[in-house]
């Protein structure tokens, strides 16, 4: 047995994941206070009225679930509400919600639209003298709900991985596995549980006997490093509650941009394909831009309906960030790759990479042309932002020639499937530190916010 010091130190770490509770229905209800109280589900799909992609616990009740057919939904449950997908709007809900959170934590870490890792490691000298962990999540989780008008769950465990676990088992609400309770805990969960567990080592375990983790940790440890190399190791670990980790922020930096689209039907008309294709150029080369980066090379993969491929390259001179360039460079390797075919086209991919800081301030005044462009682009971003506001609508405003071209092509081309609305993490976390990705530059500031959170504890308490 592993000597109480080792452990003690092992157990130290200690990680709050926040959750919000079926987020995209949440939301809807956030927007529109007359679905309070009733079953709601969002839909997906191009018209919002594919498959389920949220329901609410009202919803759940009468069995509808994520990835159901929505028709199936309201014939389950009649009384039910559909709403379509307001991404935007989600997207400002959950930044709201990250506002709230970084002020209680050194160190956030967003992992995807709704959720979460907060840092606690730290907190006994400064917070915990004052309250306890449950009623400072409590207070945390409260106050979301006050404020973002949004229900959200919390896991406290001693990593990232057990606080989700956590979370999982608290839903609706708060749970703390306090040290030395973790091992409790998992005895009777299913390893299935456990975030990234593929369908092939939940096999594999399986046929060792371990179906749940209290299973795993009466294996021997060596036995699931043979199997699983480092990862065997840990999950054993894990399994006996002695995986303690801190919490990481990872942001690099892009070193590529791509997209690959499935097209809503196998198109035969090549010339709407590549108007597809310009549009999504533009759209990667306005996104480089706003990240002030320009792009060396070009690739474009055309897969058609029988699952061929054709593609080709292109390597610019130098960097490029300007749209007639790159939109002419990719409709050459278009045509180059395909002269003489004959298939529909089922999937565009399009990719740049070689990328490299774009060091000019965008303004129309601007000596060179990178500064007059990046205006541009700049400018037409905030017209579209207001005009959408003003105007109410989920449409383009403003549009270049090849967005113009395709939605003049063809109803289903618009916007051949909804787009993921997760911010990547990088993207999330610069707009919470600005362009700061060190979270601990701002060490100062949120030493102050502390004494005062620690404060109002002291008052409450
Ligand atoms: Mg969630």
């Amino acid at each position: 047995m592993t000597g109480k010091n080792v452990m003690s130190a092992n157990l130290k770490n200690r990680i709050l994941h926040v959750d919000g509770d079926s987020f995209f229905a949440s939301c809807e209800i956030a927007l529109d206070k007359k679905l309070l109280g009733r079953a709601v589900w969002v839909g997906g799909g191009r018209r919002g009225d594919g498959i389920v992609i949220a329901a609410n616990r009202a919803a759940k009740k009468f069995g509808v679930k994520t990835g159901m057919a929505c028709f199936e939904a309201k014939r389950i449950c009649p009384r039910g509400v559909l709403c379509r997908p307001h991404y935007d709007a989600y997207r400002d809900i959950s930044q709201k919600m990250f506002r709230v959170l970084e002020q209680y934590s050194p160190m956030l870490v967003p992992v995807s639209i709704d959720e979460g890792f907060l840092d606690f490691t730290t907190m006994d000298s400064v917070i915990w003298r004052n309250t306890t962990p449950e009623k400072y999540v409590r207070e945390i989780c409260e106050r979301i709900t006050r404020e973002v008008k949004i229900p959200v769950s919390a896991g406290l465990a001693n990593s990232s991985r057990l606080a989700k676990l956590t979370t999982d088992a608290a839903k609706p609400g708060f749970l703390e596995i306090k040290p030395g309770e973790e091992k409790d805990f998992l005895q009777d969960r299913s390893v299935r549980e456990l975030s990234g567990i593929g369908k092939n080592r939940q096999r594999s375990l399986a046929a060792l006997g371990a179906l749940t983790f209290g299973h795993v940790a009466k294996l021997p440890s060596p036995l699931l490093k043979q199997k699983f190399g480092i990862w065997g190791t840990q999950l054993w670990l894990f399994a006996n509650g002695l995986w303690s980790e801190p919490l990481l922020l990872e942001v690099k930096d892009r070193t590529t941009i791509s997209s690959n689209t499935t097209l809503p039907y196998d198109e035969p008309e090549h010339e709407a394909a590549l108007t597809f294709a310009l549009s999504e150029t533009t759209r990667l080369t306005g996104q480089l831009r706003r990240e002030q980066l320009q792009a060396r090379e070009i690739s474009l993969t055309i897969r058609f309906d029988d699952f061929s491929e054709v593609g080709g390259a292109h390597r610019f001179q130098h960097a490029q960030f300007q749209n007639s360039i790159i939109n002419a460079a990719l409709e050459e390797i278009f045509r180059g790759i395909m002269g003489g075919q004959v298939k529909p086209v089922r999937q565009i991919r399009i990719a740049m990479w070689n990328l490299s800081r774009l060091d000019t301030q965008p303004t129309l005044w601007g000596r060179t042309i990178e500064e007059r462009w990046g205006a541009l682009d700049e400018a037409a971003q905030k017209a579209q932002k207001i005009l959408k506001e003003k105007l109410k609508i989920d449409k383009i405003p403003l549009m270049t020639g090849a967005q113009l071209a395709l939605r003049q092509l063809d109803d289903t081309h618009k916007n051949p499937k909804a787009k993921c609305p997760f911010v990547p993490q990088r993207e999330m976390v610069k707009k919470l530190w600005g362009t700061d990705a060190d979270p601990l530059a701002h060490k100062g500031d949120w030493e102050k916010r502390l004494a005062k959170v620690s404060k109002q504890a002291q008052f409450n308490g």
